[in-house]
């Protein structure tokens, strides 16, 4: 069932520091993604046959490519986000670097050889490709997901459609453009079927309604990777397993960081600055609560506040700028109305809050201030379970460590976390099965800011996926067990006797 043209719309990127539109592009019909899914499955016939290694030789070439042009996507994505020049240039090499990982993968996909329990055979695992990976992604790392996703799906030997979000379509279609490029020049890859390589990695931009509802129906993806909100992975993650397909889901965190009163505050107070005000409190992984040994809270807050006073807010681009704005307008007033709660809620407002954006009302472009929460000793204030995907860092109290793991894993999601000590004891207990229920557990360092050669995700409402480095290349491939009879008798399992 086909869009009529005149359903076909115009979609505007605008650029979040200056409200200005920095571009348009067409959204994509039914009938465009139909056409996008049947040509990769007939390219995805070809490259599945071609030598794991060989598909490494391509993503090769496509991390190359993006090396040689980190500066101007890498300032795209600032333009097309908001988040300063060096996230959007790490974001690129991110992406650089996770293809250089898959090319490496490309010779390691191994499955494990085992002893059969019946004479004179073998039996082992080997895994295949799945066939076309849909991608959906967010818009807070508009290349880097997409990236994680399609080197690795890629050398795995599948084809890789992307849905971006539709607040950062502009990165999308330079990210692909950079890879079809590639494909289009090189050798290594020349389907027997005639098909064009570039169909490996089709893009289509269109709304969930069009694009995300087929995706999620269409048998044809036997995986789904989404990220997004822990909202988008229940409707997604429960459509998908309709048809009993797969999700990888990598949703919403509710991160926090315990600051024991042995540790460097120092460290501390860098790592959840980063982590909190970085990216201005766009990352599934940045910080939003901060649960602080009584003994040293108070010196710690006023710390706090003093370095929230001096982040220098305003141009991405701007060296200087250590925080940009939020992607758009309701953004801003999913902040306005947490902060509407935290009042009603009685909490204190050490610092930004909603004098902090009404600073900034007047400017173009959707800026606000970090914003800082004390949350009185016993208090557990509902909205501070939310995600509210803004810089708001709530700060809470306890007495003992046992305390601080209850509070920290009492939230619905288990994303990234971290502890702050130089006690053996604390860090192991922070680390052991009852310490920290996150797929991401730091020592001494912030919940932001995972490197790729790890496996990156999280569990509970986070949704369980794991994505990047490690074995999470299994993901995008589908196990076989094989068992090989090289005798002459027809011994079965477990000793059965089956003779007429
Ligand atoms: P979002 O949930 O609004 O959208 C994410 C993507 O899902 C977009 O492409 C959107 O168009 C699509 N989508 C939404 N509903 C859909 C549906 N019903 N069917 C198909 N597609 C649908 O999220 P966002 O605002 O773009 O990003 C912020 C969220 O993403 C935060 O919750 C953040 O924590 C999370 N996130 C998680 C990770 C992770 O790795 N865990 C990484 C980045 C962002």
């Amino acid at each position: 069932m086909g869009m009529t043209t005149a359903q076909i719309a115009d979609l505007a990127s605008i650029n979040p520091a200056t409200g200005e539109v920095i571009g348009t592009v067409r959204l994509q019909s039914r009938d465009d993604y139909e056409q996008a899914v049947a040509r990769a499955e007939a390219v995805g016939a070809s490259w599945r046959r071609l030598p794991a290694p060989k598909r490494g030789e391509v993503v090769r070439l496509i991390a190359n490519a993006m090396r040689d042009r980190i500066e101007p996507l890498g300032e795209l994505v600032t333009r097309e986000t908001g988040k300063i020049r060096a996230e959007g240039i790490g974001e690129i090499q991110e992406c650089i670097d996770i293809g250089d990982f898959a090319v490496g993968l490309s010779r390691q996909l191994y499955g494990i050889t085992t002893h059969s329990e019946r004479p004179d055979h073998r039996l082992y695992e080997q895994w295949h490709p799945l066939g076309t990976i849909g991608v959906i992604t967010a818009f807070n790392f508009p290349a880097a997901v997409w990236a994680w996703n399609a080197m690795l799906a890629a050398v795995c030997g599948n084809a890789v459609l992307w849905k971006p979000s539709l607040l950062a379509p502009l990165t999308a279609v330079a990210m692909t453009g950079v890879v079809h490029d590639v494909l289009r020049e090189q050798d290594v890859f020349k389907p027997s079927n005639g098909a064009d390589p570039c169909d490996l990695f089709p893009l289509v931009i269109g709304t969930d309604e069009t694009i995300g509802q087929a995706m999620t129906a269409d048998r044809r993806l036997p995986l789904v990777s989404a990220t997004g909100s822990c909202a988008m992975g229940r409707t997604v993650g429960g459509t998908v397993a309709g048809r009993l397909g797969r999700t990888l889901l990598e949703l919403g965190g509710n991160n926090a960081v315990i600051v024991m009163s042995d540790a460097d505050l120092d460290l501390a107070l860098r790592a959840i600055l980063f982590g909190a005000v970085g990216t201005a409190g766009q990352r599934c992984t940045s910080t939003r609560r901060v649960l602080c040994h009584r003994d040293v809270i108070d010196t710690f807050a006023a710390r706090l506040v003093e370095a929230y006073r001096s982040v220098r807010i305003g141009d991405p681009l701007d060296q200087a700028t250590l925080m940009g704005p939020l992607i758009n307008e309701l953004a801003v007033q999913n902040m306005c109305n947490a902060l509407g709660e935290i009042a009603n809620e009685g909490l204190d407002v050490l610092c930004g809050g909603l004098e902090g954006i009404a600073r900034h009302a007047d400017e173009p472009g959707f800026f606000v201030e970090p914003t800082l929460v004390r949350v009185p000793a016993g208090a557990d204030p509902r909205i501070a379970w939310q995600e509210t995907f803004a810089p708001i860092l709530y700060l809470y109290e306890f007495a003992d460590l046992d305390e601080a793991i209850e509070r920290h894993n009492a939230v619905d999601q288990g994303l990234s976390s971290a502890i702050f000590t130089s006690s053996m004891h604390a860090a192991e207990r922070f680390l052991s099965a009852d310490g920290s229920d996150c797929g991401i557990a730091n020592v001494n360092l912030g919940t932001s800011g995972a490197e790729i050669g790890g496996a990156f995700g999280g569990e509970k409402d986070t949704g369980g996926g794991r994505e990047s480095g490690s074995d999470a290349w299994r993901a995008y491939m589908r196990r076989q067990t094989c068992t090989i009879n090289w005798g002459s008798d027809l011994p079965l399992a477990q000793g059965i006797q089956f003779e007429s």
